[in-house]
């Protein structure tokens, strides 16, 4: 997982500002092992910046995926923070259907085998996020 120096020097390394606003999202979810709805990001940032909107909200979290500090888990229409940062790998996450936390995995080799399969289709992969859901060791004691 990036540090927040290393997220900005990865911003700055690309040209972009990594704002206060940006920085302070990406903070709450760096402190999470769940991840979050943008509804939940938005309370939270709320109680340092009474002022944000929903669309500051949807703006840093647009910026921090296409900088790839955070991803999306489309199931849960939730954000966590990489794991595995940086990396340039379509990525895989272990759901807990208990708790709500979230593993990224490195999975290269299925995400190959769902692109090959596509391609003998005729199809092409431009994005594929794999969610396996089950429970978590902690929540199966
Ligand atoms: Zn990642
Ligand atoms: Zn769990």
């Amino acid at each position: 997982m990036a540090d927040l120096a290393q997220a900005s020097a990865w911003c700055a390394q690309r040209g972009e500002k990594f704002t206060p606003t940006r920085r302070a999202v990406f903070e709450i979810l760096a402190e999470q092992d769940q991840a979050l709805t943008a509804y939940q990001l938005l309370e939270r940032l709320q109680q340092a910046m009474p002022h944000a909107k929903p669309p500051t909200i949807y703006r840093a979290l647009e910026f921090l995926q296409r900088m790839g500090l955070i991803h999306r888990i489309d199931s849960r229409n939730a954000f966590v923070v990489c794991d595995d940062f940086p990396h340039h790998h379509d990525s895989a996450f272990l759901v807990c259907q208990e708790c709500g936390g979230v593993t990224e995995v490195t999975m290269d080799h299925v995400v190959e085998k769902i692109a090959a399969d596509a391609a003998a289709q005729d199809f092409s992969v431009k994005h594929a996020t794999v969610e396996i859901r089950g429970v978590c060791k902690q929540c199966q004691n």
